[in-house]
Formats: structure tokens, C-alpha cells, sequence
């Protein structure tokens, strides 16, 4: 994966892990060492988990050693993820032999995968928690707390956390996840997700918009719709996706889409940002584009995924959708949207995936000059179709090669990209102060690309023209006009 502060779909590699903390309350007596690990999903179920363990008398920690208990979210896309969750037990565990009172809970997606399995294997976790069981938290604390293991990794077929009002962790202040949908139905055959975060089903609208309201009485510009496929978004009062054909006329008649949400949330708070993310190719419709171009406010940018550049692939892969028919996709988004950016994220060395499959990964990157991506070797995960029904076949220098020429490929397209807003002037959102420096600034535009200003008077929070001047592969470098209108 290129790794820059620019390139962000995934948490920012430095968040990885780090522990998250919020505003102490003074009646909270217990002290919570939470941490997360993997997607932006992962980031978003923590503040949701921090929210129900905040009025269960739980003030958060930064210092592991103090805690009464111990939270790591964890990830199950890849191996490596696992492996890292796993070392950070081993830490919790030698922490635990000075501060024996310590509890230590696994949630998400690997608390899913490997179920009680976790508590006869890693003999130090005492509770083990799925992504659709953390309203049970006050009870399976309960358990522990009276010495008993606790398990809770039911899947469910409608929580989607609509009523929790997540507490916002490390947050800016500025920019927000506001989760959508839960769990996939996409069944991609390399992916642990549906095994995971179970079946698909969409949040209430109405609680949505509470929420982007509320975040924009709290100060914050810019909200993230967040799911696994955005796309697929679908309201009919409740349930899995795959029920709507059992709705009733009226649910149907009044049912909501993802491109009726978006224009739901863009008209609920025209000065706020909005961002989506992730979107499937076989789901993402015209009518999703045309919201976009409708509404200033949304931004000009598509996460699109595309795994491989191969029909042969992509049918193994159980993507839905052909070559020709994502590069149908990608011209009508540039036609309707011409300086929308679009990012990919890319697996090499799925089995059997030969070295022509390989060049039309290339040759499909070369056609659309992707603004970002996240690239991954393929990973073989237990329980997927692939684990089940392919062997691991591509050796892993050859999947590491090809990768290799992914990422190049990806960083002379990026360059390109950025190459092209150089001498523009483009409203940026600030965010913070840059990482390499602290008199400057580092905000977005609205195409997803950081860009990095001298302060001045400005302040975090403040919409500025900025005029842009140079550029890196990941990074745009200007100096700042004025106020935008939207400020
Ligand atoms: N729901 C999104 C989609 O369908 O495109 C993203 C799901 S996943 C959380 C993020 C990315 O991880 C995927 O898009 C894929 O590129 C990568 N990924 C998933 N499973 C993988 C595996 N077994 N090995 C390597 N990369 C994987």
C-alpha cells in the first residue's frame, strides 16, 4: 500500500493501534485501554463501543498499565492483520502479570472468526466480542467481572447501532465516520467480511441525518458515509437487504437508496462535506453520480474498487461485473463528474492469476490513471469460497513482484493526477497542521488529495481557497487565496 498522509481510505497508518481516548468524566471510576486495528469500520465500532462503556462508569486510558480492562478491535482481512493482534496480546499479557485485576476483551472481526477458539488459544482474553454484540457489553462485563469467560459473537439480522450515539475518538473535530450500512452480501470469494460482520442490512435514514446534524451543532464540516458496499444502501423500514423482496407495497413505495440518502444528508447540511466510502462497481448506479454532480456539497471522489483487471479474475473473484463494463462505469462518472478522482485498491496474486491476468491489471490501471490505491498481495483467509474451492498457487515472490509493479505503476498515475491541479485554485478544508511542518497547514480538496499551506490566519475548521503550486505523487503544495464561500 502506498503509505503517505495523503492516501487515506484506510485509517492513517499511524492510528493503527494507538490507543483512542475521549473527555474524562468525573463519575467514571473504571479505566478503558481501547484500541483498534484494520478499516475504517473497525474506527467507527469503537466509538460506538466507548459510548455504551462511557455510562457504564468507564473513563478512557492511554496508559495500558493502568487499565481496568483492555479493548483491541481487531482485523481479519489479511493474515499479517491477525499476526499483529496476536503480538499485542502477548504485550497484554506480560502487562497483566503486574496488574492482575487487568480484564482483556477481543472484539470484531477476529473475536468473529475464531469465536471461543480465542479463549482456548490465547489463554489471556476474557471476554471475546462480535461486531453486532456490543450492546451486550454491560452484561458480558458483568460476567468477567465475577470471573467468568464471556462470549458474545451472534451475528444479527438488524443492528445497526442507529440508537448509539458514538463519542468521537482522537477525533479533529473537523471530519467524522458516520456508518450506513453493516455487514456484505457480496460474498467476493477472497473476502472474510460477510463471515465476519454477517448480512447485509442498511441503518435508518432519520438516524443518520440525527447524527450528521449533530455533529455539525458540534463543530465537525465533513462526514464519511461509511460501509462495506455504500452502493447497496437500502431503507425499507428494517431487515436484511436480501428480505426487501418480502417488503410490503408501502416499504417499497417509501423505501430509501443510497443516492436518495445522499441527497438526504447533502440537503440536511448544504456547508458540510460529504464523503462515501466504499463503493462496489457491480452496485454503484448512475443515479449515485448524478446526486453527486447535483450537490456541491458531495464530494468529488469514488473509492471503486476493482480488485483485478482481469474478466477471468474477476469471475473467480465473484465480482460481478466485467472489465468492459467497469470501464462503462469509469467513463460516465468522468463524463458526468470530468475532475472526479477515483481510487482502486488492487489484490495480485489471487490463484491461478497468470502473467497476462497480470498485464490486464496494468492495462486496466493504465486506462482509468487511478488518483490513489491500496494494494495488496493476496492473502489466503480460513472459510472463504477461495480457501475452500482454489489452491494458494501464485508463489509469493510472484506475488510480491507483481505488486511491486502495481504500486509503481499506481505512484507515476498519482503523479499524473496531482500534476493536474497544479496552477489551480481549489477549496481546502483544514484539518490540522501537517505532519512535516508546523507553521504550515494540511487539509483536502475535494478530489480526497491533501494539500499543504502556509497558516496565516487561518484556523482548523475553515474552508480556504487555496492556490496550487507544486506537487508530489501524494501531496499538493499552494498557498492560501482566501475564505471559500462555504466558510
Ligand atoms: N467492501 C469493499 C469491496 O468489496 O471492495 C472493501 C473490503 S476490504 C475491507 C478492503 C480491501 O482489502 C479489499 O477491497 C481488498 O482489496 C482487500 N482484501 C480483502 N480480502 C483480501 C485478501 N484475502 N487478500 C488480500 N487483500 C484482501
Amino acid at each position: 500500500m502506498i503509505k503517505d498522509e495523503s492516501v487515506e481510505k484506510i485509517i492513517d497508518e499511524s492510528q493503527q493501534g494507538s490507543p483512542l481516548a475521549l473527555e474524562n468524566n468525573d463519575k467514571n471510576t473504571r479505566k478503558l485501554y481501547i484500541e483498534s486495528y484494520g478499516c475504517q469500520m473497525n474506527f467507527s465500532d469503537s466509538e460506538i463501543v466507548a459510548s455504551i462503556l462511557a455510562n457504564e462508569g468507564f473513563n478512557t486510558t492511554q496508559i495500558l498499565e493502568e487499565a481496568d480492562l483492555v479493548l483491541v478491535n481487531t482485523c481479519s482481512i489479511r493474515e499479517k492483520a491477525e499476526q499483529t493482534v496476536r503480538k499485542r496480546l502477548e504485550k497484554f499479557n506480560a502487562v497483566k502479570k503486574t496488574n492482575p485485576g487487568m480484564k482483556v476483551g477481543v472484539l470484531g472481526c477476529m473475536a468473529e472468526r475464531l469465536k471461543s477458539k480465542f479463549l482456548e488459544e490465547e489463554k489471556i482474553v476474557d471476554m471475546v466480542v462480535g461486531p453486532d454484540a456490543y450492546k451486550d457489553l454491560p452484561n458480558l462485563i458483568q460476567e468477567i467481572d465475577e470471573g467468568r469467560n464471556a462470549v458474545n459473537v451472534i451475528l444479527s439480522k438488524d443492528e445497526t447501532y442507529g440508537d448509539v450515539a458514538p463519542v468521537r475518538l482522537n477525533s479533529n473535530g473537523i471530519t467524522a465516520f458516520v456508518s450506513i450500512t453493516r455487514g456484505c452480501d457480496n460474498m467476493c470469494t477472497f473476502c472474510v467480511v460477510p463471515f465476519t460482520r454477517g448480512r447485509e442490512r442498511s441503518r435508518d435514514p432519520q438516524s443518520i441525518l440525527e447524527e450528521v446534524n449533530d455533529l455539525w451543532e458540534r463543530g465537525f464540516k465533513e462526514v464519511t458515509l461509511l460501509g462495506q458496499n455504500v452502493d447497496s444502501y437500502l431503507w425499507y423500514g428494517g431487515g436484511l437487504k436480501k428480505d426487501f423482496e418480502k417488503a410490503s407495497d408501502m416499504q417499497k413505495a417509501t423505501s430509501v437508496n443510497f443516492a436518495k440518502l445522499l441527497e438526504l444528508v447533502a440537503e440536511a447540511q448544504p456547508k458540510m462535506r460529504i464523503r462515501f466510502s466504499t463503493s462496489n462497481p457491480q452496485d454503484m448506479t448512475l443515479d449515485v453520480i448524478e446526486s453527486m454532480a447535483k450537490y456541491e456539497n458531495i464530494c468529488n471522489y469514488i473509492h471503486l474498487p476493482v480488485q483485478s483487471g482481469s474478466n477471468r479474475i474477476l469471475k473467480a473473484m465473484n465480482r460481478l461485473h466485467t472489465r468492459e463494463e467497469y470501464f462503462e462505469l469509469i467513463d460516465n462518472i468522468k463524463k458526468i463528474i470530468p475532475d472526479c478522482a477515483i481510487s482502486q485498491d488492487m489484490i495480485s496474486g489471487f490463484p491461478t492469476e497468470t502473467e497476462e491476468d497480470h498485464q490486464d491489471t496494468l492495462s486496466l490501471m493504465e486506462y482509468v490513471k487511478y488518483d490513489f490505491g491500496f494494494m495488496f498481495a493476496y492473502s489466503e483467509r480460513p472459510g472463504t469460497l477461495a480457501e475452500r474451492k482454489m489452491d494458494d498457487d501464485i508463489p509469493d515472490e510472484t506475488k510480491k513482484r507483481r505488486l511491486q509493479e502495481i504500486i509503481e505503476l499506481q505512484q507515476k498515475h498519482s503523479l499524473y493526477r496531482t500534476q493536474q491541479h497544479v496552477g489551480k485554485t481549489e477549496e481546502v478544508l483544514i484539518e490540522g497542521t501537517s505532519k512535516k511542518s508546523d507553521t504550515h497547514w494540511m487539509g483536502r480538496n475535494s478530489q480526497n488529495t491533501v494539500v499543504v499551506f502556509p497558516k496565516e490566519h487561518y484556523k482548523v475548521g475553515d474552508f480556504v481557497n487555496v492556490k496550487i503550486n507544486e506537487c508530489t505523487s501524494a501531496t499538493l503544495l499552494g498557498e492560501a487565496i482566501a475564505y471559500s464561500k462555504n466558510n
